[in-house]
C-alpha cells in the first residue's frame, strides 16, 4: 500500500536524521524528494507547497541548531503529515445500529458490506445485511454469495423492484439483529435519481451511520465527491476501497481530510478481512516505517551524536579527512555500513547511489566488513595517511594478513578512502552552500564512473 510514497518518506527521513550538513542544498534535495512523492500520490499541490514551505522554512531557521533542528524538521514533517491525513474517528456501537451504504458505482460498497459483517461479527456483534441494490440484476445474490460464506444472514428479494418494500417486507426480522448492513445502488454519477433514491431510503431505514465508499484510484477527486455526497444526504463518514491497488490513495485521504468527511475505515484488498479502521497516526507510522513519533526521533540520536557531528563538520570543512573519519562513517552506520548510507552522509552525493547497479551495491556491503577489519589491523600513522600504504605493498600485505582477508580487499579500501576524500576535499564547500546544483551533477557524474567495484 503506496509503497512509493512510503520509501520516499522513509528516505527523506534516513536524510534528515544522516545528513553532517543540514545545509540548503540537501534542505532543497529533500523538499523535492517529498513534492515529488506526494503529487505522485496525488496530493493536491496546494497543500503539498504549504508543507513543504513550512519544512523549508524551519530547515533555514538559523535559531535551531544541530540534533534539535534535525528532530524539529522530522516532528514537523510527521506532525503536517498527520495533519493533512486528517481526524480520527471510530463508530460508537449502540444497541441496534443500520449502516447504510452510498456510492457509485463499483465503489466497493457489497464487498465492503462483507467487510464490515466479518469485522463487527468477530467482535460480538450479530450482523446481518440487506440487498437494496435493485438496479443490477446480480446484486442482490452477489450480496447473498458473499455473506453466505461469512454464515452472515442477508436479506434478499431478486423479484421486488421496489427498494422500500424490501425494507418493509424485512423489517420486524432486522430488529433482531445489532448491525444491520444497508446494501443499495449507485449510479454512474451523483445523479438527480440517485440523491432522491438515498433520501428516500435514509429516511426509512433510519441509519445510525451513513458511510459513503469512493476507491482510492480516484484520489483528489474524492474532495468533489464526498462534497456532493454530503450537501444530498447526511454522511457520517467515508470508507475508502481499493487502497491496495492505487498510488493515488494519499489523495483520496487528504482530500477527505480538506472537506471534513472522516475516513473510518479503508479497504486493503477483496477478502473480508481485507479492513482496516483508519487512523492517521498509526497510518503514517506504517508509512514511516516506524513505531511511533518517539521511534523516529531515536532515529536522528542513533546515528551519530552531537559531539560527532560538529567534529565531523569540522574536519570536512578543513577538507581533512583520515581513516579515522572513513571508519567513524562505517561504524555511525551500524553492522550496515553500506556505500549507500555513507554516500548519503556526503551532501549532494545521495543522488548517486541510483546509478550504482544494486548487485554492486550488495557486493560492496559484504566488504565494508572486510574494509572494518582492514582498519583494525592499520597502524596509527597509516590509519592518519593512508597514502603511505600505496607506496608499499609491504603493508598491504601485513594488514591483509592481520585482519585475515585478501590483499585486494585492501587494495579496494584505498581506492574507496581516497575516492572518499577527493569527493569530500572538492565539495567542502558544499556546507556553506558554494555549490549549485548543476556542479553537483556534474560532480557525481564524474565520480560515477570512478566508483569501481
Ligand atoms: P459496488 O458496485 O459499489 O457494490 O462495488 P463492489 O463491492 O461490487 O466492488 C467492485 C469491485 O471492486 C469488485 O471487483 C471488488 O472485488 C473490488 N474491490 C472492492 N474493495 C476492494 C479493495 O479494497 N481492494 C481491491 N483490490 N478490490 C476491491
Ligand atoms: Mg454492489
Amino acid at each position: 500500500m503506496l509503497e512509493k510514497l512510503s520509501n520516499i518518506l522513509k528516505k527523506t527521513t534516513d536524510k534528515i536524521a544522516n545528513a553532517i550538513f543540514l545545509d540548503k542544498n540537501l534542505v532543497d534535495s529533500i523538499v523535492k524528494d517529498l513534492q515529488r512523492a506526494l503529487i505522485e500520490a496525488d496530493v493536491n499541490v496546494a497543500l503539498v507547497l504549504e508543507l513543504t514551505k513550512k519544512i523549508k522554512q524551519a530547515a533555514l531557521d538559523g535559531r535551531i541548531k544541530g540534533i534539535e533542528k534535525k528532530e524539529h524538521i522530522i516532528k514537523l514533517l510527521h506532525d503536517e503529515l498527520i495533519r493533512i491525513l486528517g481526524e480520527k474517528k471510530e463508530i460508537h456501537i449502540q444497541k441496534h445500529n443500520v449502516f447504510l451504504m452510498v456510492g457509485l458505482y463499483g465503489s466497493g460498497k457489497t464487498t465492503t458490506i462483507s467487510k464490515l459483517a466479518a469485522y463487527y461479527a468477530k467482535r460480538g456483534n450479530k450482523v446481518c445485511a440487506i440487498g437494496l441494490d435493485v438496479h443490477r440484476p446480480a446484486a442482490s445474490e452477489q450480496l447473498k454469495q458473499l455473506c453466505d460464506k461469512l454464515n452472515i444472514k442477508a436479506f434478499i428479494d431478486e423479484e421486488e423492484k421496489d427498494p422500500k418494500k424490501i425494507w418493509k417486507k424485512y423489517e420486524s426480522e432486522l430488529k433482531d439483529y445489532s448491525l444491520v448492513l444497508v446494501d443499495t445502488a449507485g449510479r454512474d454519477s451523483l445523479d438527480n435519481e440517485l440523491i432522491k433514491e438515498m433520501k428516500d431510503i435514509a429516511k426509512l431505514t433510519k441509519p445510525t451511520e451513513t458511510l459513503l465508499v469512493m476507491p482510492a484510484d480516484i484520489g483528489q477527486t474524492a474532495k468533489m465527491q464526498a462534497e456532493g455526497f454530503k450537501s444530498a444526504v447526511d454522511i457520517s463518514g467515508v470508507i475508502i476501497t481499493r487502497m491496495d491497488s492505487t498510488a493515488k490513495g494519499g489523495g483520496a485521504l487528504t482530500a477527505c481530510a480538506e472537506v471534513k468527511a472522516p475516513v473510518i475505515f479503508i479497504g486493503t484488498g477483496e477478502k473480508p478481512a481485507d479492513l482496516e479502521p483508519f487512523n492517521p497516526e498509526s497510518f503514517l507510522s506504517r508509512l514511516l516505517g516506524m513505531g511511533d513519533l518517539q521511534a523516529l526521533m531515536d532515529k536522528v540520536h542513533s546515528v551519530m551524536s552531537e559531539e560527532q557531528i560538529e567534529e565531523t563538520q569540522k574536519k570536512l570543512r578543513e577538507g581533512r579527512f583520515t581513516m579515522y573519519e572513513f571508519e567513524q562513517q562505517i561504524e555511525a552506520m551500524g553492522s550496515m555500513g553500506s556505500m549507500d548510507k555513507i554516500m548519503s552522509l556526503i551532501p549532494g552525493l545521495g543522488g548517486m547511489k541510483e546509478k550504482i547497479p544494486e548487485s554492486a551495491m550488495e557486493q560492496q556491503q559484504a566488504k565494508v566488513k572486510n574494509w572494518k577489519a582492514a582498519i583494525k589491523s592499520m597502524t596509527k600513522r597509516e590509519k592518519e595517511d593512508p597514502e603511505i600504504l600505496e607506496k608499499q605493498t609491504s603493508r598491504i600485505q601485513r594488514i591483509a594478513k592481520g585482519a585475515g582477508i585478501p590483499t585486494s580487499d585492501v587494495r579496494t579500501l584505498i581506492k574507496q578512502f581516497k575516492i572518499i576524500k577527493e569527493m569530500i576535499k572538492s565539495q567542502s564547500g558544499l556546507a556553506e552552500g558554494k555549490l549549485d546544483q548543476k556542479t553537483m551533477m556534474k560532480f557525481a557524474r564524474k565520480f560515477g564512473k570512478k566508483m569501481k567495484f
